[in-house]
């Protein structure tokens, strides 16, 4: 008989719109499966898990991380994305030798576990050589997350990834023998715990022909697209939507990273096309890409993934990216309201609400991660990825709204109990994993990389980026 835990007594928020939220019920799951979820059911010799009182809610889903970032977090706390593109990308990446790749991707994903993140897309532009594809892989295994690894280009110069201001540069394709080989070496199986998807720059960083042989590659390998666009007020990222559908490349399930400055035409493509979006909204508020467009992408039928980006910058759990995106799209909101010199007590309009964003950060999260068949809401036969979220916290009882509990009062420390799979990765508070080897890794990594580069200059502009 295959293994069964019964949850019990839980407050459910499923985001499964025929169940719904339930204010008592129980969870079954049979091995990796979730087989039932309703009051009172029996279940002899199942692992029983008392949740009286407390509410699960489906795992979070941080749909875009540059994980190898986590060896340097908070490095870089008052940079803007300018600043970042010349330290970060240009002078740290090179530097990174695949053992800091592993250190870093095995912490990044025990911090995802820690935080109730129970699928992670990694953005892996830290293709320097084949050994640092086997250690983003080997990371993202060892801790026991679903994960999308996006493979990504090289990221071994400036030269590497970017043509330049001038456009003279000679950009480096994404190695397509060494992706084809991580596909059939590691990741071949689509419904594994781990899947692939393709990390490419597009044509803000790119000439035609890089670009285009990067979108034939996905599309030859069968996986999914996710391209960074529209960020910042640089000349270079905008109207990237259009140079995509002049060059026939809008394949259906792209995923668009920030998107806060596409057109509206623009977002038509995106919707016609089949594809969503992933905001950051700490990062996008805090270092210039512009704002946080859910609201636009919502009233479109887009989905919308929310995710943490880089950890040099921003905490990377999904409470922050909550918080951030219901107060920027409300406080939008509510400045438009005023601008357009509403009667004072007329309450603004259209505001998002609670609900919306945790659909955001758990079911369009899967959606965007393009694995929705499988997890994002607490549903009869996809996998248990479950958090049971403790209520008993000085910051969290008393629950009234359940969902407001989670969106707004909870935080990392409420995250009791983790499941991926069906797998226990986080009981009562604490991660099974041990934590000591890896921790000494990714500070050996940090101090590698640290003495290297020397301690980046908390907002340091690059003279390139001045020019
Ligand atoms: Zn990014």
């Amino acid at each position: 008989m295959t293994d069964r835990i019964l949850i019990r007594n839980a407050i459910v928020l499923s985001q499964d719109e025929s169940i719904g939220e339930l204010p008592r019920a129980d969870i079954l799951i049979e091995g990796e499966t979730i087989r039932e979820v309703r009051p009172d059911i029996s279940a002899d010799s199942a692992q029983i898990i008392d949740a009286d009182g407390d509410i699960v809610i489906p795992g979070f889903i941080d749909t875009h991380r540059h994980t190898w970032e986590t060896s340097i977090r908070t490095s870089a706390p008052d940079y803007t994305l300018g600043a970042y593109f010349g330290a970060i990308l240009d002078k740290f990446a090179p530097l990174y030798r695949a053992d800091d790749v592993l250190a870093a991707n095995r912490w990044g994903a025990i911090e995802c576990a820690n935080a109730g993140i129970t699928t992670l897309v990694d953005w892996s532009h830290i293709m320097n050589t084949p050994d640092h594809a086997d250690a983003a892989v080997q990371g993202l295994q060892d801790a026991g997350i679903r994960s999308v690894f996006a493979f990504g280009f090289p990221n071994t110069s400036i030269q590497a990834w970017w043509f330049g201001p001038d456009y003279s540069g000679s950009v480096e394709r994404i190695n397509g023998d060494e992706a084809r080989r991580v596909r059939r070496q590691y990741l071949s199986d689509d419904r594994g715990l781990i899947t692939m998807a393709l990390a490419t720059r597009g044509t803000n960083f790119c000439k035609p022909d890089v670009v285009r042989y990067e979108w034939e590659l996905a599309r030859e390998l069968g996986i999914n697209i996710t391209v960074h666009v529209a960020m910042d007020r640089f000349g270079y990222t905008k109207m990237q939507l259009r140079a995509l559908k002049d060059m026939g490349l809008l394949f259906p399930n792209t995923t668009y990273i920030h998107s806060s400055h596409l057109l509206p035409d623009e977002w038509e493509m995106v919707r016609d096309s089949g594809g969503n979006v992933s905001l950051a909204p700490q990062i996008e508020l805090q270092m210039g890409h512009g704002w946080a467009p859910a609201q636009i992408a919502e009233e479109l039928g887009i989905p919308v993934g929310l995710s943490s980006d880089v950890a040099t910058t921003a905490p990377s759990d999904q409470f922050t990216q909550m918080h951030a995106i219901f107060a920027s799209e409300r406080g939008r909101q509510h400045e438009k309201a005023w601008n357009e010199d509403l009667d004072g007590n007329t309450p603004t309009p259209n505001l998002i609400t609670a609900r919306q964003v945790l659909r955001w950060a758990t079911l369009d999260g899967a959606k965007v991660a393009g694995i929705a068949d499988r997890t994002g809401s607490i549903t009869p036969g996809k996998k248990a990825d479950l958090v049971i979220i403790d209520t008993k916290s000085p910051n969290v009882s008393p629950v009234i709204d359940p969902v407001g509990a989670v969106v707004l009062a909870a935080d990392i420390s409420n995250v009791g109990t983790v499941l991926v799979g069906g797998r226990i990765l986080k009981r009562n508070g604490k991660l099974v994993a041990e934590l000591s080897g890896p921790r000494r890794d990714v500070e050996a990594s940090r101090d590698y990389l640290v003495g290297k580069f020397g301690t980046p200059e908390p907002g340091w502009l690059p003279t390139r980026a001045m020019a």
